[in-house]
């Protein structure tokens, strides 16, 4: 038996041997066979994957969703049971540090999630579509998922230099989007509708920009591009990931901006995955707070930043920049997030919660509701927790 060579400091059970190696990718391959076979279906009969929304305000829920990622040395629950509703006409902003699953959870709302290895392996996304009928996208088809994404479902991404095509120019690739997704469009038809989206988005000279390659835009002037291609099928929801980190901040302000007057010009919905709080506050009408892949707190952004309850969001809130001078270092949460391969049974945020008691290292907190709107998955706050910290007041 091969063992690999331990590290000084570092955690035995991190390491495999040449046959743990063996036996895991083997089950990975069974596991990601059964789920390719599932996905490659042909003529797969509509009831399948038809469904009823619980709540018909809404344009997108998702309902107990988990995507893994089988990898070989071992599973990654990069979704584990995440449950929210999108409604339309609002702004959900999901935040939580990189890794925790915030845009995993929007690459399965597009089908998007890098296959083989990742695959969503239960729960549902129930989707609204146009055509007034409510699908889920985890049993949708692909061939069904390609009217829907790009169309009615619409992505900018966060970095608008590797998102765009550098050797097509900027009116090829959006007229491009208008041929595929608009019945009956023309080429002509299709620069006239880009023309306009560029026009919307506040692009000066939007001749110009048409026969322009990327390089030669700016950063904002790309992302504004983004948008607008985003913008062109008139989409019920824009999934907008990281849509400001790569821009200095005077444009990110200009781009929050239009963002909103899109959405409201549209009446769509935005799902806003960051992990600026001030974006958040700014834009979102609600919050789902991410760790490791669940969700750990969510409400309206009045509830989340005006009555924190989850110590992962207090801290969160208490590492903004305050502007006090006096705050000269940031507040920060200690630790690290727990290896991801080998989640424990208990609170996922136990080792760095200043307020951990017993009974977090024993089980998982269920997710306790503060208002119909605001719940927070946290032991502080009901049964064992609760009589815990009662009697250390006493
Ligand atoms: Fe902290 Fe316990 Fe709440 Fe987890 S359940 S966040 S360890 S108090």
């Amino acid at each position: 038996m091969f063992k690999s060579k331990k590290v000084e400091g570092v955690d035995d059970s991190m390491y495999l041997t040449l046959r743990e190696e063996r036996r895991i990718s083997k089950e990975n391959s069974k596991i990601i066979r059964k789920f390719e076979k599932e996905k490659n279906r042909k003529n797969v009969p509509e009831e399948e994957y038809l469904t009823q929304m619980r709540d018909p305000s809404n344009v997108v829920e998702f309902d107990n969703l988990h995507t893994y990622f089988f990898t070989d040395v071992g599973t990654v629950k990069s979704v584990n049971g995440v449950s929210f509703d999108i409604p339309q006409g609002k702004i959900v902003g999901v935040v939580g540090e990189s890794g925790c699953g915030k845009s995993v959870t929007s690459l399965s709302l597009m089908q998007l999630v890098q296959a083989p290895q990742g695959q969503i392996v239960s729960g549902s996304i129930r989707y609204q579509a146009t055509d007034g009928k409510c699908y889920d996208i985890t049993k949708m088809p692909k061939d069904k998922m390609l009217k829907i994404r790009g169309k009615e479902i619409a992505m900018i991404f966060q970095e608008p230099m590797t998102s765009l095509n550098p050797v097509f120019r900027i009116g090829e690739q959006m007229d491009e989007v208008v041929l595929l997704h608009v019945e009956g469009a023309t080429p002509e038809s299709a620069k006239a509708r880009t023309m306009e989206m560029l026009n919307l988005v506040g692009i000066p000279m939007p001749e110009k920009v048409y026969a322009s390659y990327p390089h030669e835009l700016s950063g904002g002037m790309r992302q504004r591009v983004m948008i607008a291609m985003a913008l062109s099928c008139d989409p019920r929801l824009i999934i907008a990931d990281e849509p400001t980190t790569a821009l200095d901040v005077t444009i990110q302000a200009q781009i929050l901006e239009l963002l909103r007057d899109v959405k409201n010009k549209i009446n769509g919905s935005i799902m806003l995955i960051t992990h600026d709080l001030g974006v958040i506050a700014e834009m979102a009408d609600y919050v789902v707070v991410m760790y490791a892949g669940r969700i750990i707190e969510k409400g309206t952004v009045r509830e989340i930043f005006h009555s924190p309850k989850h110590p992962y969001t207090i801290g969160l809130m208490k590492s903004k920049p305050s502007g006090d001078i006096k705050d000269n270092r940031l507040y920060s949460i200690k630790g690290q997030v727990p290896n991801p391969i080998n989640m424990p049974n208990h609170c996922y945020f136990y080792n760095r919660c200043e307020k951990a008691m017993k009974v977090c290292s024993q089980e998982y907190p269920d997710l306790i509701d503060f208002s119909s709107t605001h719940c927070a998955a946290c032991h502080l706050y009901y049964g064992e927790g609760l009589k815990e910290q009662n009697e250390g007041k006493e």
